[in-house]
């Protein structure tokens, strides 16, 4: 049948015009009703998919129209099917059934999303450290559970992975307008399970979740050791929205594997899809973001003066903004537009005076510490013995003694036994590469740092 041949290649040449996920929002529900004197009438369930279909797929409707009637097809809209006037929702199509779930569904005002519009693509600079976490990103929100279900998006803080996160919800929402979309911290998910739980609203608190397309989940450690209970309901609405093909996002500040007090499969679970991780932007890529950052500023700052600062911070972006705000607010006082070095340096200092208690710190402090935590005394630490676990406490106190305090190298040597101070700067080097790399020992210096403040 003519028709049949014809919607079947409107809807050929939609699926390669189209990514996926909005395949699967615009074409699939509609329907065609019939081709009469040149003239197809489609039905779609929804107004706003006209839209789509004017702007997108026009050319696809009089290419078919071509190709099968050989003459042009012009083309009706209608949102009512003729046989079933008081029932426009319902749809029969087989193939439409993973739609029927969400359309049910009215779309969530932005406000609701729990989004933050700043946060895009556009304004995310990639950088080596970042490339995988945002390119599987970028693909998920081109096609919705479809790649990587759940992704997982891992790193230390202030490398962008709410961000990341916010960025996914909002290219969907811009591509898909009526998509379900919310994004939560882990902790306010579990404060929200809490309180449906209370007030018995637990059937409101399961509509909400499961009825999402994407669910975007923010710092998921905050999971951890929280009562099996909590973590069954996470569980549950995970396996809800996973096995109806609904996109899963979430962040955490280690990787999977790391993640102590979660039930074990819950963590089986997070690797069913694609596990990428962000380390720190390098040199080149910080300076890209400090431009970003700065060029809409009224402020012009001198481009030394942005090597500075991306000299000053290396291991956190939100640590780059910061500096941004201190030195914009000093150049208002001072009413100065161009920013040089000497300002910049100001504004750090009273920004690192902030936290000059650190600097505060006795030396012997850290070696207590971090010889608790590692079973090595601070004899052994001082002295020359290179057995493994001695080598390395040596190694983190180092690094803790140059990164807390501000003795200088060689008094920091001297008070290790009298060791050179290149000694120290290897020791410093060697802890902070390995930071990146080992999870591990990432969370076992931040557990010492809490001991020692
Ligand atoms: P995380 O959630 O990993 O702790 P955030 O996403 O909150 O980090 O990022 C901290 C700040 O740094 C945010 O304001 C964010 O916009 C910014 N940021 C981080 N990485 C980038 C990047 N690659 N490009 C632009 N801004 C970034
Ligand atoms: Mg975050």
């Amino acid at each position: 049948m003519k028709e049949k041949q014809f919607w079947n290649q409107i809807l050929e040449l939609a699926q390669e015009r189209l990514t996926r996920s909005m395949y699967d929002f615009y074409a699939t529900p509609a329907e065609l009703i019939k081709v009469e004197e040149n003239v197809a009438t489609i039905f779609l369930p929804r107004p706003e998919m006209e839209m789509v279909w004017k702007k997108q797929l026009k050319d696809i409707i009089v290419a078919a129209g071509f190709e099968v009637y050989d003459t042009e097809i012009k083309t009706q809209f209608v949102l009512t099917k003729p046989e079933e006037e008081s029932s426009t929702y319902v749809m029969d199509s087989e193939n439409s059934n993973h739609y029927v779930a969400s359309q049910a569904n009215l779309a969530i005002p932005y406000s609701e999303t729990g989004l933050k519009e700043k946060y895009t693509f556009d304004n995310f600079i990639q950088g080596d450290g970042n490339i995988w976490a945002k390119s599987a990103a970028l693909a998920v929100s081109e096609d919705l559970a479809l790649t990587y279900n759940p992704l997982f998006i891992y790193g230390g803080p202030g490398l962008g992975k709410t961000h990341l996160l916010n960025a996914i919800g909002n290219e969907i929402l811009k591509n898909i307008p009526e998509a379900r979309v919310k994004y939560i911290p882990a902790e306010s998910f579990i404060n929200d399970f809490l309180e449906h739980l209370r007030l018995g609203e637990m059937e409101k608190f399961k509509k909400t979740y499961r009825s999402l397309d994407l669910l975007l989940i923010d710092d998921i450690q905050s999971l951890s050791g929280k009562k099996v209970a909590t973590q069954e309901e996470f569980f549950n609405t995970f396996n809800a929205l996973h096995s109806n093909q609904k996109q899963i996002v979430l962040t955490s500040d280690r990787s999977p594997k790391h993640l102590e007090g979660l039930e074990e499969r819950l963590v089986t679970r997070f690797s069913w899809g694609l596990t990428q991780n962000i380390t720190p932007p390098d040199f080149e890529t910080r300076i890209a973001i400090l431009q970003s950052k700065t060029e809409h500023l009224d402020y012009n700052f001198q481009s030394d003066t942005l090597e500075y600062l991306a000299g000053q911070f290396d291991s956190n972006v939100r640590e780059l903004e910061g500096a941004i705000n201190d030195i914009t607010l000093i150049a208002r006082v001072k009413k100065i537009k161009d920013i040089s070095i000497d300002i910049a340096a100001e504004a750090i200092r009273a920004r690192k005076q902030d936290v000059s208690q650190m600097l505060v710190i006795p030396i012997d402090k850290i070696q207590t510490e971090v010889g608790n935590f590692y079973g090595v005394s601070v004899k052994e630490m001082k002295g020359t013995r290179r057995v493994q676990n001695i080598v390395l406490a040596r190694q983190v106190a180092m690094y803790l003694a140059r990164e807390l305090t501000d003795n200088s190298l060689p008094k920091i040597g001297k008070e290790f036994g009298g060791k050179d101070h290149t000694t120290v700067i290897h020791a410093h080097a060697k802890i902070k590469s390995l930071i990146d790399e080992d999870d591990n020992l990432r969370l076992e210096i931040e557990a010492i740092k809490k001991k020692i403040k």
